[in-house]
């Protein structure tokens, strides 16, 4: 549910007001309040020395001062009637002295200023307000579009199919079905086959689900209605409600079609979970969609896609038979399919022959198509700056640590003091898990301050696994400590540096406590779970465990810290003169490769012009 902005609110107020009060100014230019008589009767009484008539405001000078004022000003409904009622009075008056001297000025003597500005100025705040509101509808949706469902034809774009989503073989292989029915929908129907209403594409952000329903479009070649969970929430009660019965009405005329619906989380939370106002309308848009779900048949040839990356928070009448009921689940590319997306978003770009996408793949485990995407996207323009007409591997290799750890910046000014903690705070990471059997190799440890990090300590698994067993969320907490340990042990002091390696630690011994049951005292229970509430702005969960069971989780992480810290000192102090080397070479050298540290590790001489690459050390001999 989108918040009302305050700050263009209270412009806009200011704005109307500032108008208002202008345009007021303009009509009652300041008069005292007197009546037609009391005006006619300072005539009568002599007491006029002199006057003006601007336009329909008479200004008079007094002789004797009125309410303590010697000159007063009046508006006059008809000016011309009070010059003629006047005349004989005025000609008698300047004869006998009493009135020295009058004047009529023409009326409507405005300048053009005058009425152009208010209404320049009137029509610059419509406008304003107009685009806010409409900005608010849906980008660039003007007002009379409010109820209607703003969907937008995926088509128009450039045509995306299967051939542009990489990898994800399954995943494709299911929807082919849809592309299938969507073609021919009577070979379907005819044999009673029953194609599922509604798909619902969940997994992690950036793992290519958009692209995958705008690719089913594509190779269905058939309408594609898009629009996203948010734009149905609106600031107005029954105007998401309203927009789902005009999407599907849509669908149904322009049908086969598929409607897709991006973030359907965004409308498609649990009911009954709010606390407060605000949620009624989020209700009623899920129960209209709900309704148009069950309401179309099969054979109308509509299919309804949908994608979230909160699977968890859908309201479970959603993922019912007849709705959403077949799920397909997208998730974190494997090494082959990470070559293929890197493969697709090649195609356009010159790469030289050092690059190796094999390579590339295997050391990048974990990122999404997003995440490749951007990586070569990123080493792209690297290679455009310096006016390269091809990337190399060292632009991908640059590109890669900016995409997880943000830029390098040499230009910091550092303090030698500063870079000492830091070598030796990565390096007791790097020495510390070097020494775990479970933890992912070192690959690269550099003092170079790169987004907001001071320094690196870079790990990368040989293979990835889709699960953590206990004994290595150990040993990631172990090697976490390092930091923290080795300034303790080599300085004698600790620094503010490792707050995020601890509040990492933390977290994971928090989840092997109370989530995954890791721990004997507790049993194999899960503590996470409860209702999810929503307060102010945020989902928590409300606690589904006794103060007690409270107070033994915490005992049991301080426990399971304490015995890390202990594990990883006791390393530390053993491995204390390696880490003391690598202390020295990284000061040397700023970083250290992975193959440099094993070498140090092993105890064999360093071999100083090794390749710092990131890369090196994912390369395959074939
Ligand atoms: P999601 O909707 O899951 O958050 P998107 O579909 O928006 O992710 O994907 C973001 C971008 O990542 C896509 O535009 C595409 O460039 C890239 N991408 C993701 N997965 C793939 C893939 N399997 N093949 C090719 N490109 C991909
Ligand atoms: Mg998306
Ligand atoms: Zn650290």
């Amino acid at each position: 549910m989108k918040k009302v902005k305050i700050f263009p609110v209270i412009i806009y107020v200011g704005l109307l007001i500032l108008l208002f009060t202008w345009l007021l100014g303009m009509f009652s230019s300041g008069t005292d309040g007197l009546k037609y008589s009391d005006v006619i009767a300072q005539f009568q009484k002599e007491n006029v020395s002199s006057f003006q008539v601007d336009g329909d405001t008479i200004t008079m000078e007094l002789h004797n001062p009125l309410n303590g004022k010697k000159q007063v000003s009046a508006k006059l409904a008809d000016p011309a009637a009070f010059h003629q009622q006047l005349q004989p009075l005025l000609q008698e008056q300047t004869e006998s002295g009493v009135l020295k001297w009058y004047n009529f000025l023409p009326e409507a003597e405005l300048s053009p200023y005058d009425f152009i500005l208010p209404i320049i100025l009137a029509g610059l705040v419509l406008l304003l307000v107009w685009g806010f509101l409409a900005g608010r509808a849906n980008n660039n949706h003007p007002l009379n579009n409010f109820g209607r469902a703003n969907a937008t034809n995926g088509q128009t774009g450039k045509k995306v199919t299967f051939q542009d989503v990489a990898g994800m073989e399954e995943e494709k292989k299911e929807l082919q079905e849809v592309v299938d029915f969507l073609r021919q929908p009577d070979k379907f129907t005819k044999i009673g086959a029953k194609i599922p209403h509604g798909i619902l594409l969940s997994g992690p952000p950036g793992t290519g689900k958009t692209l995958l329903a705008r690719a089913v479009a594509g190779e269905a070649d058939v309408q594609f209605l898009s629009i996203s969970g948010s734009d149905f929430m609106e600031m107005y009660v029954g105007v998401g409600a309203s927009r789902v019965r005009d999407l599907f009405e849509q669908a149904r005329k322009i049908a086969p079609a598929i409607i897709f619906i991006d973030e359907i989380d965004a409308v498609g939370r649990k009911r009954g979970s709010g606390m407060g106002g605000g949620h009624d309308e989020r209700e009623q848009t899920l129960n209209q969609l709900l309704v148009e779900m069950d309401g179309f048949t099969k054979s109308e040839g509509v299919i309804v896609l949908a994608a979230t990356n909160r699977h968890d928070i859908l309201d479970p009448a959603l993922l019912r038979p007849g709705r959403f009921d077949r799920q397909i689940y997208v998730g974190v590319p494997d090494a082959s399919e990470r070559e293929a997306i890197l493969k697709v978003h090649a195609k356009g770009k010159c790469l030289d022959d050092s690059v190796n996408l094999n390579t590339v793949a295997l050391a990048t485990a974990g990122f999404t198509g997003a995440d490749l995407s951007n990586l070569l996207n990123e080493a792209a323009i690297l290679a455009a700056r310096e006016d390269r007409p091809a990337l190399n591997m060292n632009d991908l290799n640059e590109a890669m640590m900016k995409v997880l750890a943000g830029p390098e910046k040499r230009s910091r000014v550092r303090l030698q003091k500063d870079l000492r903690l830091t070598a030796i705070h990565e390096a007791g990471h790097a020495v510390a898990m070097y020494s775990l059997p479970t933890h992912d190799p070192v690959r690269q440890i550099s003092i170079i301050p790169r987004g907001r990090a001071l320094g690196l300590t870079w790990t990368q698994p040989e293979q990835e696994s889709n699960h953590l067993t206990r004994n290595e969320m150990y040993e990631m907490i172990v090697g976490l400590l390092g930091g923290r340990v080795a300034e303790e042990l080599f300085l004698k002091d600790i620094s503010t540096g490792a707050s995020n390696d601890i509040d990492r630690a933390s977290k994971l011994a928090r989840d092997m406590v109370g989530r995954y049951g890791m721990c004997p005292t507790l049993g194999t229970v899960s503590y996470t779970g409860g209702e999810e509430l929503f307060i102010g702005r945020d989902f928590e969960r409300t606690k589904s465990y006794s103060e007690k069971v409270a107070g033994t989780m915490d005992d049991e992480v301080k426990a399971l810290m304490d015995k890390a810290y202990k594990h990883c000192a006791d390393i530390l102090t053993r491995d204390s003169e390696k880490l003391k080397q690598v202390v020295k070479f990284l000061l040397d050298n700023e970083t250290m490769s992975g193959s440099q540290f094993a070498q140090c590790m092993q105890g064999q001489p360093i071999d100083e012009n090794g390749q710092s690459s990131l890369f090196a050390e994912f390369e395959t001999e074939e």
